[in-house]
């Protein structure tokens, strides 16, 4: 029953129904960083089903990627790709699976994306494969290669042909225009003429190959089946669905195959200079990952542990933004004694969202994912959440807290503001679109109606996670280069700007 004093619900107008009837994919989420993507390999000395193994990692790694996903798998004579637009359980429907259960397959590889470079299209879908001088090649590749723009227009020169607009073909290209060199050989030349961060497997029909940028920006773990075989993952809980266990991450620039004999061989092609990315600690992996040794969920809590000791407040309850902020709220309520409390619901089914045409729509969208719960009515609150992009967002889950009867909500956030665009295969929207890139702390806090509102240090964010990291999208340093372009175009705005 609806309470006399609500106000009468708006009706929606047509054009907003539409939208909410053409569910899209989560990543168009403008307010939120996405995900890069997750890559996959598989390869066994004895036949195994493994489309189905693939698909079960693949649903592990769903999270890195949901706009569309892919498996290809062989058993030494036939090559099967199936790839569509679409969630893991959406795109491998029993037709699609039937296909790709050919008789004694013994290898692949499998992706899940989301589209950092070439748009959401069906053809740019992966695994892609090649015919070259070295049998059909199929490859996944979670990252960007920053001189990709570069090395397609030298190919394009030398008559090479696209069939994408991403640049995973790029490095495709580069492996089969080495004919006279083995698969091994023409991957490594290929490594050391892209630069970027990029984790990457391959396959043909006889071996799978997988490889890490000389910084090792993205993640990707080696695991060995009980039956001898090997799989290669983003990240480990898609080792343990498909039965296999943790051996050890893949080595910034390193190179591993799997040889003739079944043993994996390994070759350091790239100098080692690890800075992976941070947020695969602040966000974006598992909280069940452990990435290069460090535990994702123990790093979080940390980040939370260091946030309230740099900016503590007189407050009356800690409250997670579902699920992003849920460690960093632990450990900032572990390190100022103040309690920890659900104060936000997160409808699980509200994980792919809808276009978002106005003002009222963004709106609606926040209040299908999260309702504020009783216990924030008369607290003072600490709201924690991972990071601000755009700003919306936060704002509006402080306006639900209030709503709910907080008295007081004061932001805390477990990163440092971002400031800068990423090259390495996280979408983090163009420099001016980003909140903290055009606005101070202060009117940020004004932004999203905070009490108060802080940022953890980058010092703090190295300390919590405790190694060497990327933090290019709060610094604007870059490990693994820049764009020429886009450097170019950097230069251009900053004369433009001291012209003025
Ligand atoms: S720029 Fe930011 S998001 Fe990109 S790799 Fe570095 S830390 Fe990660």
């Amino acid at each position: 029953m609806r309470n006399a004093e609500s106000p009468e619900p708006k009706a929606l107008k047509p054009v907003e129904l539409e939208a909410l009837s053409q569910p899209l994919s989560a990543s168009n989420d403008p307010d939120e960083l996405h995900e890069e993507c997750g890559v996959l390999g598989l390869w066994s000395p004895e036949p195994l089903p493994v489309a189905d193994l693939l698909q079960l990692g693949l649903f592990a790694l769903q999270h890195r990627g949901q706009e569309a996903a892919g498996i290809c798998v062989s058993n030494g004579k036939d090559l099967v790709i199936e790839k569509d637009l679409g969630l893991v359980t959406q795109v491998f429907d029993e037709a699609r699976m039937q296909r790709l259960r050919i008789p004694a397959a013994n290898l692949g590889i499998g992706h899940t994306r989301y589209s950092t470079t070439g748009s959401n299209l069906r053809f740019n879908a992966q695994p892609l494969n090649v015919r070259s001088s070295k049998g059909i090649l199929a490859i996944a590749h979670n990252g960007n290669f920053v001189n990709a723009l570069q090395i397609r227009q030298a190919l394009l020169e030398h008559g090479a042909v696209f069939q994408t607009t991403n640049d995973t073909e790029v490095m495709i290209n580069l492996i089969a225009r080495y004919a006279k060199l083995d698969l091994v050989e023409a991957t490594a030349r290929a490594m050391r003429e892209l630069t970027g961060g990029f984790s990457v497997v391959l396959m043909d029909r006889h071996t799978v190959l997988a490889l890490r940028d000389g910084n090792g920006v993205r993640p990707l773990v080696i695991g060995r089946l009980s039956n001898g075989g090997w799989v290669f993952a983003s990240e480990p809980p898609a080792l343990a669905l498909m039965g296999a266990e943790f051996v050890r991450d893949v080595r910034p620039g390193e190179l591993v195959w799997v040889d003739e004999a079944g043993g994996l061989s390994s070759w350091q092609v790239l100098e080692p200079c690890p800075t992976p990315c941070a947020f695969e600690w602040i966000y974006f992996a598992r909280a069940d990952a452990t990435l290069d040794g460090i535990a994702t969920h123990p790093a979080r809590i940390r980040m939370g542990e260091v946030l309230a000791r740099e900016a503590p407040v007189e407050a009356d309850l800690v409250v997670p933004v579902p699920d992003s902020g849920i460690g960093a709220a632990i450990g900032y309520s572990r390190a100022s004694g103040l309690p920890f409390d659900f104060g936000l619901h997160k409808n699980p089914y509200a994980g792919r969202t809808f276009i978002q045409p106005t003002q009222e729509m963004r709106d609606l969208k926040v209040r299908l994912k999260l309702a504020a719960t009783p216990v924030v009515a008369g607290k003072r609150v600490v709201l924690v959440d991972d990071s601000i992009v755009r700003g919306t967002t936060s704002g509006r889950i402080v306006q639900l807290l209030r709503e709910a009867g907080a008295t007081e909500v004061h932001v805390r956030i477990s990163s440092p503001p971002i400031k800068f665009p990423c090259y390495y295969g996280i979408d983090t929207a163009a420099r001016k679109e980003l909140v903290a890139s055009t606005h101070t702390l202060e009117q940020i806090r004004a932004l999203i109606g905070a009490d108060s509102l802080a940022f953890l240090s980058e010092a703090g964010v190295r300390e919590a996670i405790g190694g060497p990291v990327c933090l290019a999208c709060f610094n604007g340093q870059y490990p693994a280069g820049q764009p020429e372009e886009e450097v170019r175009k950097e230069a251009l705005e900053t004369e433009g700007a001291s012209a003025l």
